[in-house]
């Protein structure tokens, strides 16, 4: 399975100038890795700008989108907007959206919708430090698919990318450990074997994200058998994002 790499810029740089220089920079100096797919998820109002640039060895990706495909939704970004300008993919369910009250329900319509115009969902799932605590982490991921994939017919599964990141990890500098990572990755592909089958559960890519870095990023595909990384903080340094790629790809 080739490697999936996805950069999530949040909500950076600030202008199009940064935009167009950070883009740039990771496509000039990803240019020659092999054996990994890159996706890169700009805020909304740069993926025109980065279209144009694209010379498609790069992904395009969204970090979020509406679950209608037009009318009357003031300030919504529509699926189907996303396809034409090129994305492949989109973040959904990000502990981030989460935290701003997005619901489970809200998240699986997102889903059928990206699934709907052919977008590839990325799907996150992953315990608060709370949850963690109080010994919750295997419960919640449960809850989170099932509740996030409802419905969702088996042969659309396929489509789908699942990211698990542990929400204490993220931007924390403290990458979930290992063997806690590998443990969790093995839960989830159990989980997705109940609910559709044991063959698509062995083909679904799961991605790790959470503190990751040019020291860590191969350890979390090399030892703890994932299929790909989520990177936030550090995809906006160019410079360590093609490091984590070329760490990838040599892995
Ligand atoms: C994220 O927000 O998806 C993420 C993984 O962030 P960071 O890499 O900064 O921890």
């Amino acid at each position: 399975m080739t490697p999936l790499i996805v950069a999530n810029w949040k909500m950076n740089p600030q202008n199009l100038a940064e935009a167009k220089r950070l883009f740039n920079s990771v496509k000039r100096d990803s240019k020659n890795t092999k054996n990994v797919e890159v996706v890169i998820c700009p805020p909304f109002v740069y993926l025109s700008l980065i279209k144009q640039f694209n010379n498609l060895t790069i992904k395009l990706g969204a970090q979020d989108c509406f679950w209608m495909e037009k009318g009357a939704f003031t300030g919504e970004i529509s699926p189907l907007m996303l396809k034409d300008l090129g994305c492949q993919y989109v973040i959904i369910g990000h502990s981030e959206r989460r935290r701003l009250g997005e619901p489970d329900e809200i998240i699986k319509k997102k889903i059928k919708a990206a699934l709907k115009v052919k977008l590839n969902p990325i799907f996150c799932i992953g315990e608060t430090e709370e949850e963690r605590k109080k010994g919750e982490t295997q419960n919640i991921l449960k809850s989170q698919i099932e509740k996030g994939l409802e419905k969702i017919p088996k042969r659309q599964i396929p489509e789908i990318v699942i990211a698990y990141e542990p929400v204490w990890a993220i931007g924390s500098g403290k990458p979930c450990d290992l063997d806690e990572a590998q443990t969790l990755g093995l839960l989830i592909r159990k989980i997705i074997a109940h609910l559709f089958s044991p063959i698509i559960s062995q083909n679904l890519r799961i991605l790790y994200g959470g503190s990751l870095g040019r020291k860590n990023a191969r350890d979390y595909l090399k030892e703890a058998h994932f299929q790909g990384l989520l990177v936030g903080g550090a995809s906006l340094d160019p410079k360590e994002f093609v490091q984590i790629v070329k760490a990838v790809s040599e892995a």
